[in-house]
Parts: structure tokens; sequence; C-alpha cells
């Protein structure tokens, strides 16, 4: 069986720096808001190349945070859009709905499969606010035309960079392209920590102040709490595995890139369409979280492949808006049928770091026979 992910073998491959970090941690008799922490911020906020991190507990938590900070600060007031893409995990539209702001959710381009800008334009109203775009699949969805959106709408952009820790665009990486961006490191994610973890990066120091403050019950003084803000942070076990990942992210990500690239020169099946072939090819910046196929007929084509042992998963089979926590409340005020045709043909196919090159050739080898 060729798993879809081998979270094992990947932390197997940090041995023994994780285990002497684990070790260190416990041995250091502290266990929140100390010097792994610390040094996690510091060293993650150089990487991504923003003047602040703020560690938290999780991708959703991070986003949630951004959101109720700018309310905090009197730039949101509930009530206001903001624009999403229709076709993402749900956690970026629960962040602006648990901030009582309107998720306006806007259908996907059926080539990048994120955003669609031209719809993007005209989803625009009085009450839009803010704009967040998804670096879905590890791919960047920022451009200059959705900054220009943004500047001459005086919107806020926030990324949501789940997917996509150590992409590219340009000269920079995403997450630190918008006013502000939601990290998680969730294990399974490109930068995972052995449990729950996330963080805010943003060049904004009053942003930064307010999430912290938020993260922490909403004080800042001791025994002052300013604001009825939440318990959220990273722990010291999660910061100092981390702190042993950060440093070969670059690497796994160059990896992701060549099994891409092998996977987009060599499946050929007429039945499966491969998404942006060209972001295959060398100088692309997409860190392939994902590596997505869209197929017809895909649930007998994911049981075909995992009779042959190949693992796969679905990103994802039911969009935000046709689920039943958003049915009655989200306004739907365009037809999505981008959204709802991924749904029903999107197959994320094994790709990660530690595959071999035998894996990926019975990866090619067994899509290709599938008819
Ligand atoms: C994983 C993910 C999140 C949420 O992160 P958690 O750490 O699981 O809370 C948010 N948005 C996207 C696009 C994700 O993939």
């Amino acid at each position: 069986m060729i798993p879809f992910l081998d979270l094992k073998k990947i932390n197997e491959s940090f041995q023994p720096s994780l285990d002497a970090a684990m070790l260190r941690t416990i041995n250091s008799g502290w266990y929140l808001l100390g010097n792994e922490v610390k040094g996690f911020e510091k060293e993650y906020a150089e990487y991504i190349g923003s003047r602040h991190c703020v560690s938290c507990a999780n991708g959703l938590d991070a986003l949630t945070l951004i959101f109720r900070s700018y309310i905090e600060l009197g730039r949101l007031r509930p009530g206001d859009e903001v624009i999403v893409p229709a076709n993402t995990y749900i956690a970026t539209l629960l962040a602006i709905s648990e901030c009582g702001l309107i998720p306006v959710v806007v259908d996907a381009d059926p080539v990048t499969l994120q955003i669609d800008s031209e719809k993007m334009k005209a989803a625009l109203t009085p009450k839009t606010k803010a704009v967040a775009i998804v670096h879905l699949y590890g791919r960047n969805a920022y451009s200059e035309e959705i900054a220009r959106f943004c500047k001459e709408g005086n919107l806020l952009l926030v990324e949501d960079n789940a997917q996509a820790a150590g992409c590219r665009y340009g000269m920079h990486l995403t997450g630190s392209l918008g006013d502000a961006a939601g990290h998680s490191f969730y294990p399974g994610k490109n930068l995972g920590a052995l449990g729950d973890g996330g963080a805010v990066t943003t060049d904004d120091s009053e942003l930064a102040r307010m999430v912290r403050i938020l993260a922490f019950y909403g004080s800042e003084k001791k025994y002052v709490f300013d604001y009825c803000g939440r318990n959220s942070r990273l722990d010291e076990i999660q910061a100092a595995a981390l702190r042993v990942k950060l440093p070969r992210l670059d690497k796994d990500n160059d990896r992701r890139r060549e099994i891409a690239r092998y996977y987009q020169q060599n499946i050929r099946n007429p039945r499966v369409t491969l998404p942006y072939p060209e972001e295959g090819k060398a100088g692309s910046d997409n860190v392939f979280h994902l590596f997505p196929i869209l197929v017809a007929d895909r649930d007998s084509f994911q049981a075909a492949l995992t009779e042959k042992g190949i693992q796969t998963l679905i990103h994802y089979p039911i969009p935000p808006h046709l689920q039943k926590c958003y049915r009655e409340t989200l306004p739907v005020r365009f037809p999505l049928p981008v959204t709802e045709d991924i749904a029903l043909r999107e197959l994320s196919i094994p790709i990660s770091p530690v595959m071999t090159d035998e894996e990926v050739e019975e990866v090619v080898r067994v899509i290709n026979l599938t008819h």
C-alpha cells in the first residue's frame, strides 16, 4: 500500500534531532510561553519575511484571531462582508463567520481552482471590507490584480497560508503578501508539528499586539483584562519540533515539486485532467501541499486505485456553502458551478517529501492503467 501521507516516516526522517528537542523541552521544566516559542516565532517571522509572528493553537485560531483583532481595532465591524473563495477548506469561512462577519463566497477559476478574479470583482458591495485569499493545495493565490482590487476598495487582504508554507511569489513568500496571514502546523501540513499549532504573521505592529492579547485571555498586563479573549497558544514541545523542521522546509518543498513534475510529465490518462500543468516545471513556486487531479466518475476511480494499493483523499467532497452549518446562513449570491464541479471530480494523489522514486512511479503506473 502506498499511503497518502506517511507521517511516521516523515517524523523518523528528522531523527535524532527531533528526540533531542523533545527531551530538551521536557527537561527544561517550562512548557508554555517559553524560549522555544520565542525562538520559533523569531525564526518563522524571518523565514516568512514578516516583521511579526504570533503563534497560537492552530490554523483556525490564527485566522479567527486576525478577524477578531481587526474588529477590536475598529478596522472591521460585525456585519461587514469578507470575500472568500468558495473552493476552500471550511476553516477559512468559520474564522470569518465566528467573528460576526459575512463570508461572501466566490466561485473558482476552472484552471487555477482558486478564486476567479473577475467574479471576485462582481462580488464587491459597499459592505465589502476585506478579502481572504487561500493558497490552496500549496499554490500561490496572490496577484497584482487582487492587490490592486483591495487597494482601490480600501479592503484588508488576509491570506490563508495553511497549505502553502514556503511558497514563493517573486521575491516574497506567501504569508508576507497581504495585511496578515494565518498559518497552520497541523501534522499533515508542509511544516507540521506533532499535534496542533498555528501562527499569525504580519508587518502591522498594532495587529500583532492585539492578536497576542486576544490569544492570552484578552490580557496584556498580568491580571488586567481589557478584552474578552481566549486561550490559544502553541506549546513549547510543538515549537521545539517546528524549530527542528523549519530549516529543511525548502528542501522538502523541492522534493514535492520534483514529484509533481514527474506526475505532470508522466500521467497520461484520458479520464484524468491535471490542473495547472505549467507548474510542474522547474522554477515553479507551487509547494504542492496536495497534488489534485480532476477525474470523471471520481468515486469509482478512487475505489480502483485503493484496490491497486494507492491511497487517495478528496479535498473536499462537499463545499462549505452546501454544508448543513451554512445552508441557511451563508449568502450565496452567485451560482458556484466550478466549485461544485471540483467537489465532484477532485482527487488528491500521494505526494510527500519522503516518497521514494519507486513509489512515485508506481502511482503513475497504476493511474495510467485505470480506465
Ligand atoms: C488546515 C487548514 C486550516 C486550518 O488549520 P488547523 O490548524 O487545522 O486549524 C485552514 N485553512 C486551510 C486552507 C487549511 O488547509
